[in-house]
């Protein structure tokens, strides 16, 4: 069963692009351009999440998150909201009015990505695969162990997070910096060459009884994870 994400944004292109990118993760997805059309839908059905824009018609985004969490039926619903840049010093209104996360616009997908994955993990852990699975590569997020060919491969914290961030999204090519926010985080100062020798231990650790490497490496971009690639 896959989680429905319900995104609440009048921007168009943004909805579309969020839509695009959750469908091709699995996810199942409804969209709303206006407050009180949001507030339609979430009267009719509870979606797993909410992506939900804090400038909106008819009814704003703190408006609705301040009357979903006064329900009981909706106290908890997993809430990431999308603020532009310049409402920062709102923030701290956004969190009291209890959205769970929020992202400041322009942001990139991967790193929503990132965070409603991490959201849905924490909030729905039933309704996130335990278990990835890509071609001979196992990885159990529940137990924390990662497997090849039934062989256990043992990782660091480091490149476990690293695979995890890949391997959810088998094919795409991420950045250096997009991997420096997404696996340790905005506020840590770390330079771009960290990622490369981190990826050089999940490489060693994955292909050391001379499998395929299963990560690509795409000059001047970055890094995919590609379960067919072979160096
Ligand atoms: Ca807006």
């Amino acid at each position: 069963m896959a989680a429905r994400i319900l995104i609440v944004e009048d921007e168009e292109p943004l909805t579309m692009l969020l839509r695009y990118n959750l469908e091709a993760a699995g996810y199942t997805v409804d969209s709303a351009a206006r407050g009180d059309e949001a507030e339609l839908k979430l009267r009719e059905s509870t979606p797993d999440l909410v992506v939900l824009d804090w400038m909106l018609p008819a009814v704003s985004g703190i408006e609705i998150c301040r009357r979903l969490r006064a329900q009981p039926a909706t106290a908890k619903l997993p809430i990431i909201m999308l603020t532009a840049r310049g409402e920062e010093s709102e923030r701290v209104r956004g969190l009291t009015t209890g959205a769970d996360d929020y992202v400041v616009k322009p942001f990139s997908v991967s790193e929503l990505m990132a965070r409603i994955n991490a959201l849905l993990r924490r909030a729905k852990p039933e309704r996130v695969a335990a278990v990835l699975r890509a071609g001979d590569i196992e990885f159990d997020r529940e137990r924390r162990r990662v497997f090849r060919a039934g062989r256990e491969i043992t990782l660091g914290p480091t490149e476990f997070r690293l695979l995890e961030y890949l391997i959810q999204s088998p094919g795409r090519v991420f950045s250096r910096e997009q991997l420096l926010n997404g696996v340790w985080g905005h506020d840590v100062y770390i330079e771009d060459r960290t990622v490369d020798v981190h990826i050089g231990r999940l490489r060693k650790a994955l292909s050391d009884s001379g499998e395929r490497d299963p990560i690509r490496t795409v000059r001047g971009s970055g890094y995919a994870f590609d379960e067919r690639y072979q160096k």
